[in-house]
Protein backbone atom coordinates (compact mmCIF):
# COMPACT_ATOMS: atom_id res chain seq x y z
CA UNK A 1 0.00 0.00 0.00
CA UNK A 2 0.98 3.45 -0.92
CA UNK A 3 1.73 5.61 2.32
CA UNK A 4 1.42 8.94 0.35
CA UNK A 5 -0.61 10.14 3.81
CA UNK A 6 1.60 12.80 5.27
CA UNK A 7 4.70 12.23 3.36
CA UNK A 8 6.26 15.52 3.22
CA UNK A 9 6.14 17.68 -0.38
CA UNK A 10 8.94 19.07 -1.89
CA UNK A 11 9.10 22.12 -4.49
CA UNK A 12 11.78 21.97 -6.42
CA UNK A 13 12.58 25.38 -7.49
CA UNK A 14 15.99 25.93 -9.81
CA UNK A 15 16.78 29.45 -9.41
CA UNK A 16 18.48 31.18 -12.45
CA UNK A 17 22.56 31.36 -12.73
CA UNK A 18 22.35 35.36 -11.40
CA UNK A 19 19.95 34.50 -8.54
CA UNK A 20 22.34 31.85 -7.20
CA UNK A 21 25.36 34.40 -7.81
CA UNK A 22 23.80 37.04 -6.08
CA UNK A 23 22.75 34.91 -3.09
CA UNK A 24 26.50 33.71 -3.11
CA UNK A 25 28.07 37.10 -3.16
CA UNK A 26 25.31 38.14 -0.14
CA UNK A 27 27.06 35.09 1.88
CA UNK A 28 30.64 36.15 0.61
CA UNK A 29 29.92 40.08 1.69
CA UNK A 30 28.20 38.91 5.09
CA UNK A 31 31.19 36.67 6.07
CA UNK A 32 33.17 39.39 4.92
CA UNK A 33 31.80 41.81 7.15
CA UNK A 34 31.71 39.04 9.90
CA UNK A 35 35.39 39.02 9.73
CA UNK A 36 36.26 42.50 9.52
CA UNK A 37 34.00 42.70 12.75
CA UNK A 38 35.66 39.63 14.48
CA UNK A 39 32.15 38.14 15.46
CA UNK A 40 33.78 34.58 15.18
CA UNK A 41 34.92 32.99 19.10
CA UNK A 42 35.71 29.89 19.54
CA UNK A 43 33.88 26.75 21.58
CA UNK A 44 35.86 23.92 22.92
CA UNK A 45 35.11 20.12 23.49
CA UNK A 46 37.30 18.37 25.95
CA UNK A 47 38.43 14.71 24.66
CA UNK A 48 38.66 12.15 27.25
CA UNK A 49 41.13 9.14 27.90
CA UNK A 50 38.49 6.06 27.74
CA UNK A 51 40.31 3.85 30.12
CA UNK A 52 40.41 6.32 33.17
CA UNK A 53 37.96 8.79 32.35
CA UNK A 54 40.93 12.18 32.24
CA UNK A 55 39.94 15.14 30.32
CA UNK A 56 43.31 14.98 28.24
CA UNK A 57 42.52 17.41 25.12
CA UNK A 58 40.46 19.07 22.95
CA UNK A 59 39.10 20.64 20.19
CA UNK A 60 38.47 24.28 18.66
CA UNK A 61 35.38 25.15 17.10
CA UNK A 62 34.29 27.88 15.39
CA UNK A 63 31.33 29.65 16.55
CA UNK A 64 29.68 33.02 14.33
CA UNK A 65 28.50 35.14 16.73
CA UNK A 66 25.58 37.21 14.57
CA UNK A 67 24.56 40.21 15.62
CA UNK A 68 20.90 39.50 15.02
CA UNK A 69 20.67 35.73 13.56
CA UNK A 70 22.57 34.41 16.99
CA UNK A 71 24.94 31.74 16.99
CA UNK A 72 25.89 30.82 13.56
CA UNK A 73 26.93 26.96 12.92
CA UNK A 74 30.07 26.07 11.45
CA UNK A 75 28.33 23.83 9.03
CA UNK A 76 27.15 27.01 7.62
CA UNK A 77 29.53 29.15 7.32
CA UNK A 78 32.90 26.95 6.72
CA UNK A 79 31.56 25.96 2.96
CA UNK A 80 30.89 29.21 2.26
CA UNK A 81 34.49 30.62 4.06
CA UNK A 82 35.81 27.58 1.70
CA UNK A 83 34.13 28.40 -1.58
CA UNK A 84 35.01 32.12 -1.36
CA UNK A 85 38.72 31.37 0.00
CA UNK A 86 38.21 33.26 2.86
CA UNK A 87 38.50 30.83 5.22
CA UNK A 88 42.19 30.96 4.30
CA UNK A 89 41.81 34.77 6.22
CA UNK A 90 39.67 33.09 8.62
CA UNK A 91 41.12 29.63 9.36
CA UNK A 92 44.24 32.20 10.54
CA UNK A 93 41.98 33.94 12.53
CA UNK A 94 40.98 31.10 14.42
CA UNK A 95 44.32 29.74 15.08
CA UNK A 96 45.61 32.99 16.26
CA UNK A 97 42.41 33.00 18.26
CA UNK A 98 42.92 29.64 19.92
CA UNK A 99 46.67 30.18 21.04
CA UNK A 100 45.44 33.28 22.28
CA UNK A 101 42.94 31.53 24.52
CA UNK A 102 45.62 29.02 25.47
CA UNK A 103 48.12 31.64 26.53
CA UNK A 104 45.24 32.89 29.01
CA UNK A 105 44.76 29.89 30.37
CA UNK A 106 48.50 29.02 30.61
CA UNK A 107 48.64 32.52 32.53
CA UNK A 108 46.13 31.15 35.24
CA UNK A 109 48.19 28.52 35.87
CA UNK A 110 45.81 26.07 34.06
CA UNK A 111 46.98 22.70 33.05
CA UNK A 112 48.43 23.09 29.30
CA UNK A 113 46.31 20.49 27.65
CA UNK A 114 46.50 19.89 23.71
CA UNK A 115 44.30 21.66 21.40
CA UNK A 116 43.40 20.46 18.17
CA UNK A 117 41.89 23.06 15.39
CA UNK A 118 40.24 22.39 12.14
CA UNK A 119 41.75 23.19 8.89
CA UNK A 120 40.62 23.38 5.54
CA UNK A 121 42.04 21.65 2.72
CA UNK A 122 42.27 25.12 1.02
CA UNK A 123 44.74 26.39 4.22
CA UNK A 124 46.65 23.37 3.39
CA UNK A 125 47.17 23.81 -0.34
CA UNK A 126 47.93 27.65 0.20
CA UNK A 127 51.42 26.68 1.39
CA UNK A 128 51.93 28.84 3.96
CA UNK A 129 49.94 27.67 6.80
CA UNK A 130 53.13 26.46 8.61
CA UNK A 131 54.25 30.10 8.58
CA UNK A 132 50.68 31.10 9.91
CA UNK A 133 50.59 29.02 13.19
CA UNK A 134 54.76 29.13 13.83
CA UNK A 135 54.06 32.79 13.75
CA UNK A 136 51.13 32.24 16.15
CA UNK A 137 52.56 30.05 18.81
CA UNK A 138 55.81 32.84 18.73
CA UNK A 139 53.53 35.64 19.12
CA UNK A 140 51.60 33.53 22.43
CA UNK A 141 54.39 31.97 23.50
CA UNK A 142 52.48 28.75 22.84
CA UNK A 143 54.20 25.17 23.18
CA UNK A 144 54.04 23.50 19.52
CA UNK A 145 53.35 20.61 20.76
CA UNK A 146 50.30 22.13 22.69
CA UNK A 147 48.66 22.54 19.12
CA UNK A 148 47.11 19.46 16.96
CA UNK A 149 46.12 19.76 13.65
CA UNK A 150 42.91 18.19 12.75
CA UNK A 151 42.81 17.43 8.56
CA UNK A 152 39.70 15.46 7.34
CA UNK A 153 40.94 12.64 4.79
CA UNK A 154 40.19 15.06 1.64
CA UNK A 155 43.21 16.85 2.85
CA UNK A 156 45.50 14.03 1.83
CA UNK A 157 43.84 12.43 -1.19
CA UNK A 158 45.82 15.84 -2.65
CA UNK A 159 48.37 13.52 -1.75
CA UNK A 160 51.35 15.48 -3.80
CA UNK A 161 54.58 15.57 -2.36
CA UNK A 162 54.62 19.54 -1.46
CA UNK A 163 51.18 17.94 0.55
CA UNK A 164 53.14 15.52 1.94
CA UNK A 165 56.71 17.91 3.01
CA UNK A 166 53.96 20.60 4.49
CA UNK A 167 52.72 17.50 7.13
CA UNK A 168 56.02 16.33 7.87
CA UNK A 169 57.16 20.15 8.39
CA UNK A 170 54.13 20.33 11.36
CA UNK A 171 55.71 17.27 12.74
CA UNK A 172 59.19 18.73 12.80
CA UNK A 173 57.73 21.54 14.88
CA UNK A 174 56.54 19.15 16.99
CA UNK A 175 52.86 19.61 16.19
CA UNK A 176 50.47 16.29 15.76
CA UNK A 177 48.22 15.74 12.42
CA UNK A 178 44.87 14.23 13.36
CA UNK A 179 42.72 12.51 11.13
CA UNK A 180 38.99 14.08 11.33
CA UNK A 181 35.91 12.33 10.13
CA UNK A 182 38.04 8.50 9.63
CA UNK A 183 35.94 6.42 7.62
CA UNK A 184 33.78 8.66 5.96
CA UNK A 185 36.61 9.25 3.25
CA UNK A 186 38.92 7.41 0.28
CA UNK A 187 42.21 7.51 2.54
CA UNK A 188 44.10 4.51 2.23
CA UNK A 189 46.03 2.83 5.10
CA UNK A 190 49.07 3.29 3.16
CA UNK A 191 48.67 7.16 2.77
CA UNK A 192 47.94 6.99 6.52
CA UNK A 193 51.46 4.93 7.36
CA UNK A 194 53.18 6.74 4.35
CA UNK A 195 52.18 10.36 5.87
CA UNK A 196 53.21 9.06 9.49
CA UNK A 197 50.11 11.03 10.92
CA UNK A 198 49.29 10.87 14.87
CA UNK A 199 45.46 10.17 15.67
CA UNK A 200 42.41 8.89 14.15
CA UNK A 201 39.42 10.57 14.65
CA UNK A 202 36.63 8.21 13.41
CA UNK A 203 33.70 9.58 12.60
CA UNK A 204 30.38 9.84 14.49
CA UNK A 205 28.62 7.79 12.30
CA UNK A 206 30.40 4.85 12.92
CA UNK A 207 30.27 5.16 17.28
CA UNK A 208 26.20 5.56 16.33
CA UNK A 209 26.23 2.03 14.91
CA UNK A 210 27.76 0.35 18.11
CA UNK A 211 25.58 -1.49 20.28
CA UNK A 212 23.12 -1.09 17.24
CA UNK A 213 24.77 -3.54 14.98
CA UNK A 214 26.85 -6.23 15.17
CA UNK A 215 29.02 -4.53 12.39
CA UNK A 216 29.68 -1.74 14.36
CA UNK A 217 32.26 -3.49 16.59
CA UNK A 218 33.97 -5.25 13.70
CA UNK A 219 34.52 -2.05 12.20
CA UNK A 220 36.15 -0.39 15.64
CA UNK A 221 37.95 -3.60 16.10
CA UNK A 222 39.78 -3.00 13.15
CA UNK A 223 40.49 0.12 13.43
CA UNK A 224 41.87 0.23 16.71
CA UNK A 225 44.27 -2.44 15.65
CA UNK A 226 45.29 -1.19 12.59
CA UNK A 227 45.94 2.11 14.45
CA UNK A 228 47.57 0.53 16.89
CA UNK A 229 49.54 -1.28 14.28
CA UNK A 230 50.74 2.34 12.82
CA UNK A 231 51.52 3.56 16.38
CA UNK A 232 48.43 6.28 15.83
CA UNK A 233 46.34 7.04 18.70
CA UNK A 234 42.58 6.79 18.22
CA UNK A 235 39.87 8.89 18.71
CA UNK A 236 36.04 7.87 18.83
CA UNK A 237 33.89 11.03 17.77
CA UNK A 238 30.20 11.65 19.01
CA UNK A 239 30.08 9.29 22.10
CA UNK A 240 26.45 10.17 23.27
CA UNK A 241 25.92 7.25 25.46
CA UNK A 242 27.12 5.41 28.55
CA UNK A 243 26.69 1.52 26.18
CA UNK A 244 28.79 3.24 23.56
CA UNK A 245 31.36 4.20 25.91
CA UNK A 246 31.44 1.14 27.38
CA UNK A 247 32.06 -0.90 23.97
CA UNK A 248 34.73 1.51 23.31
CA UNK A 249 36.48 0.76 26.59
CA UNK A 250 35.92 -2.86 25.97
CA UNK A 251 37.37 -2.29 22.10
CA UNK A 252 40.69 -1.11 23.37
CA UNK A 253 39.58 3.11 21.74
CA UNK A 254 42.38 5.13 23.31
CA UNK A 255 40.07 8.69 24.03
CA UNK A 256 36.59 9.63 23.31
CA UNK A 257 34.82 12.84 22.56
CA UNK A 258 30.81 13.31 22.69
CA UNK A 259 28.05 14.85 24.26
CA UNK A 260 27.81 11.85 26.59
CA UNK A 261 31.06 12.87 28.06
CA UNK A 262 30.75 17.41 27.07
CA UNK A 263 28.78 19.46 24.76
CA UNK A 264 31.28 21.99 22.77
CA UNK A 265 31.30 24.63 25.29
CA UNK A 266 32.46 28.55 25.81
CA UNK A 267 36.20 29.00 26.94
CA UNK A 268 34.90 30.46 30.34
CA UNK A 269 33.63 26.73 31.23
CA UNK A 270 36.69 24.86 30.72
CA UNK A 271 38.56 25.58 33.52
CA UNK A 272 36.34 24.66 35.43
CA UNK A 273 36.20 21.34 33.87
CA UNK A 274 39.88 20.74 33.70
CA UNK A 275 39.47 21.19 37.51
CA UNK A 276 37.47 18.33 37.54
CA UNK A 277 40.17 16.49 35.83
CA UNK A 278 37.77 13.42 35.28
CA UNK A 279 34.64 13.82 33.37
CA UNK A 280 33.31 10.04 34.71
CA UNK A 281 33.58 7.89 36.76
CA UNK A 282 36.60 5.77 36.72
CA UNK A 283 35.63 2.03 35.37
CA UNK A 284 32.07 2.55 34.74
CA UNK A 285 32.56 -1.70 33.18
CA UNK A 286 32.89 -2.65 36.54
CA UNK A 287 30.70 -0.40 39.32
CA UNK A 288 31.90 -1.53 42.75
P1 LIG B 1 34.23 18.11 13.22
O1 LIG B 1 35.59 18.70 13.16
O2 LIG B 1 34.09 16.67 12.91
O3 LIG B 1 33.71 18.44 14.68
C1 LIG B 1 32.84 17.62 15.40
C2 LIG B 1 31.42 18.10 15.27
O4 LIG B 1 30.56 17.14 15.90
C3 LIG B 1 31.15 19.41 15.99
O5 LIG B 1 30.13 20.09 15.27
C4 LIG B 1 30.62 18.95 17.33
O6 LIG B 1 29.81 19.91 17.99
C5 LIG B 1 29.81 17.77 16.92
N1 LIG B 1 29.66 16.81 18.01
C6 LIG B 1 30.47 16.60 19.07
N2 LIG B 1 30.03 15.61 19.85
C7 LIG B 1 28.90 15.15 19.28
C8 LIG B 1 27.95 14.12 19.62
O7 LIG B 1 28.07 13.41 20.62
N3 LIG B 1 26.91 13.94 18.76
C9 LIG B 1 26.74 14.70 17.64
N4 LIG B 1 25.69 14.45 16.86
N5 LIG B 1 27.60 15.68 17.29
C10 LIG B 1 28.67 15.90 18.10
P2 LIG B 1 30.27 21.64 14.91
O8 LIG B 1 30.94 22.37 16.02
O9 LIG B 1 28.93 22.08 14.46
O10 LIG B 1 31.26 21.62 13.70
C11 LIG B 1 30.91 20.99 12.50
C12 LIG B 1 32.08 20.90 11.57
O11 LIG B 1 32.46 22.21 11.11
C13 LIG B 1 33.33 20.32 12.19
O12 LIG B 1 33.23 18.91 12.23
C14 LIG B 1 34.38 20.82 11.24
O13 LIG B 1 34.45 20.01 10.09
C15 LIG B 1 33.84 22.17 10.85
N6 LIG B 1 34.52 23.21 11.64
C16 LIG B 1 34.22 23.66 12.89
N7 LIG B 1 35.11 24.59 13.28
C17 LIG B 1 35.99 24.72 12.23
C18 LIG B 1 37.16 25.55 12.01
O14 LIG B 1 37.60 26.31 12.88
N8 LIG B 1 37.78 25.41 10.79
C19 LIG B 1 37.35 24.54 9.84
N9 LIG B 1 38.02 24.48 8.69
N10 LIG B 1 36.27 23.76 10.03
C20 LIG B 1 35.60 23.85 11.21
MG1 LIG C 1 37.30 18.14 13.89
MG1 LIG D 1 35.10 15.08 13.15
MG1 LIG E 1 32.93 16.57 10.65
Amino acid sequence: AAKSDGKKRFRFYQPQLSERLQIKLENENALRLAIERDEFILHFQPRVNTATGEFCSMEALARWQHPVRGMVSPLEFIPVAEETGLILKLGELIIRKACAQLAQWKAEGLPALPTSVNVSSRQLNQGNLNTIIATALRDYAIDPAQIEIELTESCMMADTLEIAEELASFQELGIKLLVDDFGTGYSSLSQLQRLDLDVLKVDKAFTAELGVRAEGEVFFNAIVSMAHALHMTVVAEGVETVQQLQLLQALGCDEVQGYYISHPLPAAEIPGLMRRRYLFPVSPLTPA
